[in-house]
């Protein structure tokens, strides 16, 4: 499906065949939003700033999803979508005293939900913010419809997209992200992003040990990564911790998730964000991603690896490029008089809970 359209992605939802892992039929519900639209990310290095989440719920079903030990989350198979977030972000918008530098798209789902409605929406979402010269970070493991593209090519240096790729086997892809785009678009959507001028990277997170950190993985990656023309490229590995029912029964060609469990030895207290993760000591995360490092490297791609979750590591930075951006630190941006609690993410899933529609 390179390069399909997005009324492709939708025909391609309600006949209930979305990515190659699961027979059911993706849901699509329409909620009607009650809390701000824009909130501040809990990420220390994004709580500057805004981010937008469309939806309550996300279509890729990934294995190793936080999101959805999240009160609201509707369950894997249904999306509930906020139809009112166009005409609620107008009237955020207009009470601002200052415009957002930055809204990141998004911290608890997919963005680019296989839906014509919803992409509608957060195509006139999108463009309304970068009419008003809000910058926009966007991470995405779906399938970039040609008009985003378009719209994003217009506006050069105030958007970065971020296609997350952890494997160029889609059977690998399919086991842990069974409903998000195949390999093949999401390459097609970095060749795309690449082809019309749109900054653009790899963000290869999380890899998995054993299955996604192999070199012969990294190799196959870093080559076909390179083929697309991406110049630079984020990492770091699956995390654990409370609330990620990431399945013990997976596995794939000699190897399982049981087996990969094991390794999850190193806990981190107080992660960014707070709580407690777990993951591969650091010994084993360093020398991984620096084979990473020196097969991207030598493809000329430069890779950044992602500081919360390797703080134990040298070298490591930020993950979300928002210098590249323009955008630094927000200012206070309520009006006089509208201040209230300050609205933070996660919760993204508050809505009135009435089915409305199914598309
Ligand atoms: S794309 Fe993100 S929010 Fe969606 S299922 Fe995967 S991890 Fe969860």
């Amino acid at each position: 499906m390179i390069g399909e359209d997005a009324k492709g992605a939708v025909e391609r939802t309600v006949a209930g065949v979305v990515g190659t892992g699961s027979p059911v039929p993706l849901r699509v519900v329409a909620w009607q939003r009650r809390a701000e639209v824009l909130t501040h990310p809990k990420l220390p290095c994004l709580a500057e700033f805004h981010t937008l989440n469309l939806s309550a719920g996300c279509p890729n079903e990934c294995r190793y999803c936080y999101a959805q030990s999240y009160a609201h989350h509707p369950g894997w198979g249904t999306v509930a979508y906020y139809a009112n977030a166009l005409e609620k972000l107008r009237g955020e918008l207009a009470r601002l005293r200052v415009a957002p530098r930055l809204v990141y798209f998004s911290t608890a789902s997919e963005p680019f939900v296989p839906a014509e409605r919803v992409l509608d929406d957060l195509y006139a979402i999108m463009a309304m913010l970068l009419e008003r010269g809000v910058a926009l970070l966007i991470s995405t493991k779906g399938v970039i419809p040609d008009r985003f593209v378009a719209l994003f090519a217009r506006y050069p240096g105030r958007v970065h997209v971020q296609v997350g790729i952890t494997t160029e086997r889609d059977s690998a892809r399919a086991l842990i992200e069974p409903r998000a785009a195949s390999v093949a678009e999401r390459l097609d959507n970095l060749a795309r992003l690449a082809g019309a001028g749109v900054s653009c990277e790899a963000r290869v997170d999380p890899l998995a040990p054993g299955l996604t950190d192999t070199g012969e993985n990294l190799k196959a990656l870093a080559d076909a990564l390179a083929r697309v023309g991406v110049r630079r490229a984020v990492a770091s590995f699956l995390f654990l911790r409370w609330g990620i029912k990431f399945p013990n029964d997976l596995r794939l060609d000699g190897w399982s998730s049981g087996a990969m469990r094991r390794l999850y030895t190193h806990k981190v207290t107080n992660y960014c964000g707070g709580g407690t993760i777990w993951l591969p000591p650091a010994a084993y995360r360093s020398e991984r991603l620096a084979a990473f490092e020196s097969l991207a490297r030598e493809r000329g791609i430069e890779v950044v690896v992602c500081r919360c979750k390797n703080a134990d590591l040298p070298g490591a930075r930020c993950c979300h490029p928002t210098e590249a951006l323009g955008a630094g630190p927000e200012e206070k941006t309520l009006e006089p008089g509208t201040a209230r609690k300050r609205a933070t993410d996660p919760g993204p899933a508050e809505g009135s809970g009435e089915q409305l529609t199914i598309f």
